[in-house]
Parts: C-alpha cells; structure tokens; sequence
C-alpha cells in the first residue's frame, strides 16, 4: 500500500475518522488496531473502540436495536451511525447486500469500506505516523530508537 492510495482513500472518507482512539487513557501508549472496531495498547493492553466498535457490540447483545437506541446507549452520534448505514458497515437489518469494494484493492467485500488486509495494512500506517508525529515533536525519542517499530515506518511502502 502507497502513501498515494492513502491519501486518496482518506480523502474519499472525508475528516471522519470514527473518533479513532490513538492514545492509551490509561498509560498514553500507541493504540494499536485489531479488527472490527477495536483497539488494543502496546504497552499495557488496554482495549478500546472507536464508534463503529461501540455501536457494533451494542448491536451484537441487542439484535434489532434501532439507530436511536444505539445513538442513546453507547453515545456514538447518530449522524455517525447513519453514515455507517450508508456505508454498510454497520448491518442493523440482515443484510442480502451484494459484494462491495475495497477501497483501496478493490476486492470484493461483505461490508465495511476496506478488505482486512488493506484494514490492518491502513491502521498500521496510521500507527506509524502517530508515532513519527511523536518523535518530531519530541516526545518519544527514545521509542524510536529502540523500537522495532521504527523499521517498520520506513520500511510501509513495501507492505
Ligand atoms: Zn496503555
Ligand atoms: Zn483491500
């Protein structure tokens, strides 16, 4: 994957970034993608969610749930859960939906805007800015020195 096509990716998806959690609440460390929504701490493993992961638990225990009760509960805004209708990432109703494509591949889908691979692919490359964001501020010098992660950044292109 190119810084190219993540660009272009980004900009089709607009500013919105489903109010991604980057830092750690607990400790500050790096939050780390995992799939569907959730995010884990390299350092001290705490889990969090972004609003397509609260909203998407929610409706895993309340099947049939309703934009507005979703909106209610988990405090994702409902504007954030119609856009993810829209995108079919959410599947409120059962979904017959034929295949989609990824974003950034093109391979065929069932839902979401990018195929795993390009998802983890995507939000490693996330990671790798947020921690090249930290080092030119300063803060975290001493994690790109001897962090494996540091080859990782220069090496994304190639991915
Ligand atoms: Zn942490
Ligand atoms: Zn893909």
């Amino acid at each position: 994957m190119s810084n190219r096509e993540i660009a272009v990716f980004e900009s089709s998806l607009g500013k919105y970034d489903y109010n991604r959690p980057y830092k750690c609440d607990k400790c500050g460390g790096i939050m780390i993608f995992k799939g569907v929504g959730e995010y884990e701490c390299e350092d001290c493993h705490a889990l969090a969610y972004d609003d397509y992961g609260k909203a998407r638990n929610y409706i895993e225990k309340h099947p049939g749930a309703t934009a507005g009760e979703i909106a209610e509960r988990t405090g994702v805004s409902q504007k954030a859960i119609h856009q993810m209708l829209r995108e079919s990432r959410l599947e409120i109703a059962s979904n017959s939906r034929s295949f989609m494509k990824c974003g950034i591949c093109g391979a065929n889908i069932r839902h979401g805007a990018l195929c795993e691979k390009c998802a983890t692919a995507y939000h490693r490359n996330a990671e790798e800015r947020e921690r090249a964001k930290r080092a030119l501020s300063g803060y975290g010098v001493e994690l790109m020195k001897g962090d494996p992660g540091a080859m990782r950044f220069f090496n994304v292109e190639q991915i």
